[in-house]
């Protein structure tokens, strides 16, 4: 199964899933014309929408980017951690911040 995002076509659906819905169908189905809810016609979108929700940390990192996930005031779980780096990144320490300048030269 995979998650794809549906937008209505019309100006102002009057529908409580507007602008645009998830549904969950296999691939190989044909992509909904029609809004479940409120029957207007509605547009597949390209992008399932896996790929914008489920993006893995590990794929992040290895694409170069670093993600901070806000843990308490102040402190972000650094979830793309590499070698060497802390786990938790506080604002005060920044001994404990990424290293961009290794990343950067990588
Ligand atoms: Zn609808």
């Amino acid at each position: 199964m995979t998650l794809y995002v549906y937008r209505h076509l019309d100006e102002d659906p009057a529908c409580q899933k507007a602008p645009t819905f998830r549904w969950e169908q296999p691939p190989y189905d044909w992509p909904l014309t029609k809004c479940p809810w409120c029957q207007g016609p509605v547009e597949r979108q390209l992008e399932p929408a896996m790929l914008k929700v489920k993006k893995f940390d590990c794929e992040l990192r290895d694409q170069g980017f670093t993600k901070l996930v806000r843990v308490d005031e102040g402190v972000f779980e650094n979830r793309t951690r590499r070698l060497g780096e802390e786990k938790y990144v506080d604002r005060h320490r920044p001994e404990t911040f990424p290293h961009l300048e290794k990343t950067i030269e990588d």
